[in-house]
């Protein structure tokens, strides 16, 4: 049995933006971390405070708009899922997330910025065996019209997400996804928030979205695209919806051994199926090996790597089972 090992990047790499909702100017420093630290949001304001928090779906205080990360104290960051994606995407396992303000900044409203600054950084390995968390019956999840579940796939980690909206010119759309770093780089990074028109004028008058524009997101009217240059991707929204799961359900805390279903989901329905699964002692446990498809492509590496030390370990989130 092979083992590979955890990742985290080789250096610090900084990337300015601006907040979606506050539109607000933010710096993000992405860091190496320590083995076994996950992601770590890690504010910094000017004020000279400085509160951290673990990208873990106990951390989440809101999923309405964005997933949002905060403690007993509060919001602490917000808009968590697409910086989220990347690192997970790209097969990070460990990382500091710095901001020095509440929101991670929107950049394109896709992952594209932030796989280009893990590129820049760099991606080294670390002494400990990557840990997963494997899914071992299915978990499922409905919430009005959405639908998720969550169940047990041998060959690493699959999405399956299906969107149906009103508007025509999103519509019905399917995607498939097995997350490899290339396949998320190539098919999935560069997608776009998208969102209809009325919705974002409803989200200016609640105060919301006041940095969204076209320059971050996709936007639709009843009957035309707004933006200018046009779609990346045929079928992008149902990309950024694989994108924003794939962020969501990094707050597992572990890479996920499993098939993700969603239908007409969202941030609400994906923190859902992550807290059901978590809840349920039987239906995951952590594991060092890697998956199959994960194996072979990694198979240089884990030539160097050889055998580490294998066996089961709880992670710090996990439900107290004494
Ligand atoms: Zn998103």
């Amino acid at each position: 049995m092979k083992f590979s090992r955890q990742k985290t990047l080789r250096s610090h790499v900084s990337l300015t933006g601006v907040g979606v909702h506050s539109g607000a100017p933010v710096n993000l420093v992405l860091g190496p971390a320590d083995v076994d630290a996950g992601f770590v949001f890690i504010r910094t304001d000017a004020d000279g405070t400085e509160r951290e928090v673990r990208a873990l779906a106990a951390s989440v205080s809101a999923t309405a708009f964005a997933t949002v990360l905060g403690d007993k104290a509060g919001a602490v960051v917000s808009t968590a899922e697409h910086v989220l994606a990347a690192l997970r995407g790209m097969g990070v396992d460990n990382a500091t997330i710095e901001v020095d303000g509440p929101e991670i900044p929107i950049m394109d409203g896709s992952a594209a910025a932030f796989v280009a600054a893990i590129d820049r950084a760099g991606i080294v390995e670390q002494s400990a065996p990557s840990r997963f968390i494997e899914v071992l019956k299915p978990i499922q999840v409905t919430l009005g019209e959405s639908f998720g579940e969550l169940r047990p796939y041998a060959n690493g980690f699959r999405a399956e997400v299906e969107i149906d909206f009103a508007n025509p010119l999103i519509g019905r759309q399917a995607y498939n996804f097995d997350l490899t770093p290339d396949a998320f780089r190539r098919d999935i990074a560069r997608a776009r928030t998208f969102g209809c028109m009325k919705d974002v004028a409803k989200l200016w008058k609640a105060g919301y979205a006041r940095g969204a524009s076209f320059d971050n997101s996709v936007v639709f009217d009843e009957d035309r695209l707004l933006n200018a240059e046009g779609l990346r991707y045929a079928d992008e929204c149902v990309r950024h919806k694989v994108l924003d799961l794939i962020g969501d359900l990094a707050l597992s805390g572990l890479p996920l051994i499993g098939l993700y279903r969603s239908v007409r989901g969202g941030h609400k329905l994906n923190h859902a199926v992550l807290t059901a699964l978590m809840a349920d002692r039987h239906a995951w446990r952590v594991v060092e090996v890697e998956p199959v498809a994960a194996r072979r492509r990694a198979s240089v590496s884990d030539a160097v790597g050889g055998m580490l030390g294998g066996g089961m370990v709880a992670p710090a989130f996990a439900p107290d089972v004494s």
